[in-house]
């Protein structure tokens, strides 16, 4: 059943490069990177440069990903985006990245919203939790990961939650962050052993295997072999290794080679 799920490379490009530059770094990795039935490769551009790159993309090469949404389909929300929106770009959204969570002070409610919006829309959602340093510290792992993934699924139902994204995502193991070391693997498996424990409290057993749990946290070439051959780890989410077309590549070239069946 295990090997039934999908592999998954994300690249989370934050707020970086223009629409131009975008477009100019989606054609470099089109010309380097060949379509793989084994691997779904998403590129989650900026907000602004997803028009651009949805008209220019081969979708059985690469599909895109919003890095966030609103959780209405339409209103009064000055200044912000909504799926229904934006959904005929992207087929899946980024939803409560830690710096949303801890830069924007994005509320547990907010992040279920955005889960439910994106079910409503028809857009796969990646859902991303964490712990960070001081949780870990203070030995609040596992509270925080329970809490962080019971509150964004709690209004996804049993028919629903194979359409969702699980991004295992340590804060403490975040490039951009002050500090920040690369995860054990050991830390890895636990957590993702103890978010499929979680999922079939709530879904059941063969419901939860079939759901993608990803790592991210300052992956890279040298390290992403070593990640995905965690049994259950079903991909990677890549932040700053994700803006060097190298990198990216050699991280895409290692997961198709890479079988991590339990
Ligand atoms: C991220 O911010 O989601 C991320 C994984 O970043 P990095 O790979 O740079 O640690």
């Amino acid at each position: 059943m295990d090997n039934a799920r999908k592999k998954y490379i994300i690249a989370n490009w934050k707020m970086n490069f223009t629409p131009g530059e975008a477009s100019l770094y989606l054609n470099k990795l089109s010309n380097k990177i060949q379509p793989s039935r084994k691997l779904q490769i998403v590129l989650a551009p900026g907000m602004v440069s997803l028009q651009t790159l949805s008209l220019q993309v081969n979708r059985r090469q690469f599909k895109l990903a919003a890095q966030n949404c609103h959780w209405s389909d339409y209103g009064p929300y000055t200044g912000e985006v909504s799926l229904t929106q934006i959904r005929s770009f992207v087929d899946y959204v980024i939803i409560g990245h830690s710096e949303r969570r801890y830069v924007f002070n994005e509320s547990e409610k907010q992040i279920a919203d955005k889960v439910s919006a994106a079910i409503r829309n028809g857009v796969t959602p990646i859902l991303c939790i964490g712990e960070t340093a001081l949780d870990r510290k203070d030995g609040e792992t596992n509270s925080a990961i329970n809490s962080q993934l019971m509150n964004g699924l709690r209004q996804v139902s049993k028919e629903d939650i194979d359409k969702v994204i699980i991004a295992y995502e340590p804060v403490w193991a975040i490039s951009s962050n002050k500090g920040a070391k690369p995860a054990n693997p050991i830390d890895i498996i636990e957590a993702e052993q103890l978010i499929r424990k979680n999922l079939a409290k709530i879904y059941g057993k063969d419901i939860a295997e079939k759901v993608s749990i990803l790592y991210g946290g300052s992956v890279n070439k040298d390290t992403a072999a070593g990640y995905l051959e965690i049994p259950g780890i079903d991909g990677l989410l890549v932040g700053n290794a994700s803006l060097i077309a190298d990198q990216f590549c050699a991280i895409v070239e290692i997961a198709k080679g890479v079988r991590n069946e339990r």
